[in-house]
């Protein structure tokens, strides 16, 4: 699968060229780190440069390693889309994988005529085949456009969902791999929505309804903490000192005691050592929904605080643009 990821070389050795570069930084999903040294070697050979790989883990565009940053005169950002800045450039990394297939098989489980389609950005490319294939075979397809942080018509992040949401359409359709963005889509929109992974041809109809267990037993362990942690990461996509702030106010106007602590990267052992009884995560809301199970404290959402504090209705926690 790792190959079936498109790296276009040469548009990175045009930009090396492009510039007047010493060391080039390259950062890579983790999908693709392996990659990493066959491409460095390329254009340490072929462009004349040092090439340093990040070593740190790489969970979106987000997630820019601002330290090796700081020490390269330009940095690759592989995997992801985002905007160019004069020192960081985005290299989106497309599937290339037939889709007719997945399609054909999701067809039947598809009730309604009229679909919204969505992907992430490696399947993008494909909406407009799966459009046509789909409309081919009598549905109506809708696609839409998402707000500043989306980049492509369909498209959506974990913690972005602005393409799907008030599309004009009974059920959603997910062209692309693993369960995390049609669950998040589903959550996102409460709508029905069946995902089909082009790669490995398993078509089925999302059910977030363990998610939702799940979220609600971790704000039952967290209730009755009394002192809480608010975590802010310092990734740059993921930065909400703001709302931070606004929930250490929530938590003491409520009575307990709260707070903030920054880190890069937030692990079950930073959050146990910092002794915190529950925390709030105001950084990648998949740390909270997706990684709860590894954390010894229970970790929560901001709008699931709205949940604990006022009694408001579970909702998904989205950064918009
Ligand atoms: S903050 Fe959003 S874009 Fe960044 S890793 Fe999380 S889900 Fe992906």
């Amino acid at each position: 699968v790792e190959r079936s990821f498109e790296i276009d070389i040469d548009r990175l050795k045009e930009v090396v060229f492009s510039r007047d570069v010493r060391v080039v930084g390259l950062q890579l999903p983790e999908g693709l780190k392996r990659r990493g040294p066959e491409i460095a070697g390329i254009l340490e050979r072929e462009c004349g440069v040092r090439v340093l790989i990040s070593g740190n883990p790489c969970f979106g565009a987000c997630d820019v390693d601002t330290r090796l940053l700081g020490r390269v005169d330009l940095l690759f950002h592989l995997g992801h889309s985002g905007r160019d800045t004069h020192r960081i450039v985005f290299v989106e990394t497309p599937a290339r994988v037939e889709v007719e297939r997945v399609l054909e098989k999701a067809l039947s489980l598809l009730e309604s005529e009229r679909i919204g389609l969505f992907t992430t950005v490696q399947h993008v490319h494909s909406l407009r085949d799966a459009r046509d294939f789909l409309e081919g075979r009598g549905k109506k397809c809708v696609i839409g456009k998402g707000d500043g942080r989306i980049k492509y018509p369909g498209q959506v992040l974990g913690c972005n969902y602005s393409a799907i949401r008030g599309l004009d359409c009974e059920e959603l359709l997910y062209l692309g791999g693993g369960s995390f963005h049609p669950v998040g889509a589903s959550l996102a929109t409460y709508k029905r929505v069946v995902a089909a992974d082009p790669f490995t041809l398993k078509v089925e109809e999302i059910n977030p309804e363990l998610v939702v267990r799940r979220r609600y037993a971790q704000l039952s362990r967290a209730r009755d903490a009394e002192n809480w942690g608010i975590a802010v990461s310092t990734k740059p996509g993921q930065f909400r000192e703001e709302l931070a702030l606004e929930i250490k106010r929530k938590i003491e106007k409520w009575g307990r005691k709260a707070f903030l602590a920054h880190m890069d990267l937030i692990s079950p052992d930073s959050l146990l050592n910092l002794g915190g009884e529950a925390w709030v995560s105001t950084a990648c809301p998949r740390i909270a929904l997706d990684d709860s199970s590894s954390f010894q404290v229970p970790v929560i959402t901001p709008p699931e605080l709205d949940v604990l504090i006022e009694g408001k209705p579970w909702k998904m926690d989205e950064i918009w643009g």
